[in-house]
């Protein structure tokens, strides 16, 4: 039987799915990477705004359309942070959540011997094991996504995440040894580490985020390290010490900011102060030379006046950010901001999110040119067919150089590359004549 995974949502949901299909795989079904000839289609949904819930809705409804009689799943945060959910989503037979993802294919094969719809939703308790859980293959990615760490206590007012995800738990260290050791004989060379709230690592047993990296650090055929999206707690003196020891962490920080507004943050349950933030960020860039940190930014918060938006405009611009993602406020149902007065109209919300948008432009410009002259080693993954090659260098900048010969595959090589010109969103740079690459050996003339 052909399976065909369609994948919402963030590195900790397209590693799950990556493990799902492993799974499937293993009893001897063929992955498929498009619906049209799959017998058995899986909707791995997130719940992050009120849009993605209709994104899988509409998914399912237009997988429907495409293959009436296919056997059709609908798994992930959606489900279970909304288990009436499945009420809106009558086209699917199978109803789940994330807790439990390893019954999928237990539950897709009684479908196919009963035919009798199946919701399973079960609910998380306050201290859920960490799901076992790994793949050692990534289809269609050069740098493999590793999924250390689950669930979220912090209940900020505006998110749904902990409801769809339970309380923090981690990976147990050995696990998290063979399973890197495993994608490092599978030949990736970059691993990101992600979780849904991955400063929490190792917080139930003892240990930390260091402990994670320092594990990683020690392997062979591991060249680069990379943190998914970061909270801006549990980073103290001493884990930033260890993890700056680590020579193949690689110096890029998502940290998550929100508002640069102390009044805002209260509202938002944040447990950190602007100036809190601020201070982490120095000492990001102290210890990380050439680091980049970059940051997601909400605007239009329930109560946020418009002498708060400028204090946080304010703040984001001393930041000096390599990039922000600005979204402005999305009212999720369930939530307690969903229920706080002085909710602020659409209008508004936009223009501020316009502002703070061209106020990241113009940082994003500001970085990428800090870039220029730079020689640094790229990670190849991308040919694009405008005859590029394009890979991410270790602060996160991706860079392209001009391909002599584009039926060569640079993918998941490493070059040194000098930047010498920017583009919106990249730098362009060549290969560095005579620095042969730390992997393949070919050197910059016969490209
Ligand atoms: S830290 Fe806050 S925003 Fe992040 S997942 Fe947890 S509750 Fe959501």
């Amino acid at each position: 039987m052909r399976i065909y995974f369609m994948t919402f949502g963030c590195k900790v949901n397209l590693y799950e799915t990556a493990a799902m299909e492993g799974m499937f795989a293993e009893r001897g079904y063929v992955l498929s990477d498009r619906p049209d000839d799959a017998d058995i289609c899986v909707i791995n949904s997130c719940t992050v705004t009120s849009e993605s819930d209709n994104k899988a809705g509409q998914a399912l409804r237009r997988l429907r359309r495409l293959r009436p009689d296919a056997v059709i799943a609908v798994t992930g945060c959606y489900p279970q942070a909304l288990p009436e959910a499945e009420k809106m989503l009558p086209e699917a037979d199978i109803v789940t959540g994330t807790k439990d993802r390893s019954r999928l294919p237990d539950l897709v094969e009684d479908f196919l011997d009963k035919r009798t719809r199946t919701v399973y939703i079960p609910e998380y308790g306050l201290r859920d094991e960490f799901e076992k859980m790994s793949c050692t293959a990534i289809p269609g990615h050069t740098r493999a996504f590793l999924k250390i760490q689950d669930g979220c206590d912090r209940f900020c007012s505006y998110c749904m995440i902990p409801y769809s995800r339970g309380r923090i738990r981690s990976k147990a260290p050995d696990d998290l040894r063979s399973e890197a050791e495993a994608l490092a004989k599978a030949g990736y060379s970059e691993l990101v580490l992600t979780g849904i709230n991955l400063a929490f690592y190792g917080a139930e047993f003892g240990m930390n985020l260091a402990d994670a990296v320092e594990i990683c650090n020690g392997i062979d055929g591991i060249k680069r390290i990379r943190l998914g999206s970061l909270e801006p707690e549990m980073m103290t003196d001493s884990v930033l010490d260890r993890l700056s020891a680590c020579e193949k962490l690689c110096p890029s920080f998502h940290l998550s900011l929100q508002s640069g507004c102390a009044k805002t943050l209260k509202a938002m349950n944040r447990r950190y102060t602007p100036e809190e933030y601020f201070s982490l960020a120095e000492k990001l860039r102290a210890r990380f030379a050439d680091c980049s940190i970059t940051t997601d930014v909400m605007t239009g918060f329930p109560g946020e006046t418009e002498e708060d938006f400028i204090e946080s405009y304010e703040f984001v611009k001393r930041m000096r950010f390599a990039d922000i993602h600005v979204f402005p406020y999305s009212v999720r149902r369930g939530t307690r901001a969903e229920k706080m007065p002085c909710q602020i109209d659409g209008g508004t919300k936009h223009r501020r999110a316009e502002k703070m948008s061209a106020l990241g432009r113009e940082m994003r410009r500001e970085f990428l040119e800090s870039q220029l002259g730079r020689t640094c080693p790229v990670l190849f993954e991308r040919e694009k067919n405008d005859g590029f090659h394009g890979g991410y260098a270790p602060n996160y900048t991706f860079i392209k150089i001009l391909t002599k010969n584009s039926e060569k595959s640079l993918r998941n090589m490493v070059f040194y590359v000098t930047i010498d010109k920017i583009g919106d969103d990249c730098c362009f740079g060549y290969i560095e004549d005579g620095r042969d690459p730390d992997v393949s050996g070919i050197s910059a003339e016969n490209l």
